[in-house]
C-alpha cells in the first residue's frame, strides 16, 4: 500500500455568517485594473484592456481582525479593497448568463500588494507572484451567502487606514461585471468549487505602515480588517 510521504497543510478556510459553515479555499484568482480611475492612477488605459488575471496561493488567506507581522521585503505595502466572489461550482466556458448560478456568496477582501516589488516586475516584464502572493496577502472577511445578500451590484467600496479614508468607490464603477469576469476566466481555466475571485480595486491605493490598522468595507457585507505589528 503506497503512502503519501509529504502532506501539505490543509486548505485555508473562510468563515461564513453561519457559524456551522466554512468555505475551503481552493484557488485565489484576482482581477487587475477593474475600476477606471484606478487604471488611470496606475498609468494604464481603462478602455482598451481585457481583464488581467493573476493568482495568490490559498495559503495567503488571513481572516479579518488578525494582527500580523509586517510583510518582509517591502517598504511600500499597499491596500486594495475588493469585492470577493466565492464559487460553489464551476466549469469551463461558462456563459455570462449562467455565471451567477455558480456563486456561493460574497465577502470583502484586501489584496495586499508589495507595490515596490510589483513596480520592478512591471518595468522588467517579470511575474507579479512575489508582489501579490506572499503570506497573509489576502485578507478576507466573513462570507455572506447569496441567499442572504443576493448579488451586490451597487454599494460603497471603502478602505481606511487608522480611520483616514483612502479609497471610496462604488461597485457600479467596475469595468467588468462579476458574470463577465467569471465567463472570461472560465475560458482560461476550468473553475471549481472553492475558487475565489478578488474583483479589483477602486482608485486611491496607497501605503500602510507598521502598527497601522487597515479597514476595508463594502455596503451590506462584513468588514475585512488587518493590523500590522513590527
Ligand atoms: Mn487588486
Amino acid at each position: 500500500m503506497a503512502t503519501i510521504e509529504v502532506l501539505p497543510p490543509k486548505a485555508s478556510t473562510l468563515c461564513t455568517t453561519n457559524a456551522d459553515h466554512y468555505i475551503g479555499v481552493h484557488r485565489i484568482f484576482c482581477v487587475g485594473q477593474n475600476y477606471a480611475e484606478h487604471v488611470a492612477e496606475m498609468g494604464g488605459d481603462p478602455k482598451e484592456n481585457p481583464p488581467i488575471f493573476f493568482m495568490k496561493p490559498n495559503s495567503a488567506v488571513v481572516a479579518s481582525g488578525a494582527i500580523i507581522s509586517f510583510p518582509p521585503a517591502t517598504e511600500n505595502l499597499h491596500h486594495e479593497v475588493e469585492l470577493v466572489v466565492v464559487l460553489k461550482s464551476g466549469g469551463a466556458n461558462i456563459k455570462v448568463g449562467e455565471a451567477l448560478g455558480h456563486i456561493y456568496g460574497y465577502a470583502v477582501g484586501n489584496d495586499l500588494t508589495r507595490r515596490d516589488i510589483q513596480t520592478v516586475a512591471k518595468s522588467t516584464g517579470s511575474p507579479w507572484d512575489m508582489a501579490k502572493g506572499f503570506d497573509n496577502s489576502a485578507v478576507i472577511g466573513t462570507v455572506h451567502s447569496v441567499a442572504e445578500v443576493g448579488h451586490p451590484i451597487t454599494g460603497t467600496v471603502q478602505c481606511s487606514v487608522d480611520g483616514e479614508v483612502r479609497q471610496c468607490g462604488n461597485l457600479t464603477q467596475m469595468i467588468w461585471s462579476v458574470p463577465e469576469i467569471i465567463a472570461t476566466l472560465s475560458t482560461l481555466v476550468s473553475l471549481q468549487a472553492g475558487d475565489i475571485i478578488m474583483t479589483g480595486t477602486p482608485a486611491g491605493v496607497g501605503p500602510i505602515a507598521r502598527y497601522q490598522t487597515c479597514l476595508c468595507e463594502i455596503e451590506g457585507l462584513s468588514n475585512a480588517s488587518i493590523t500590522f505589528k513590527a
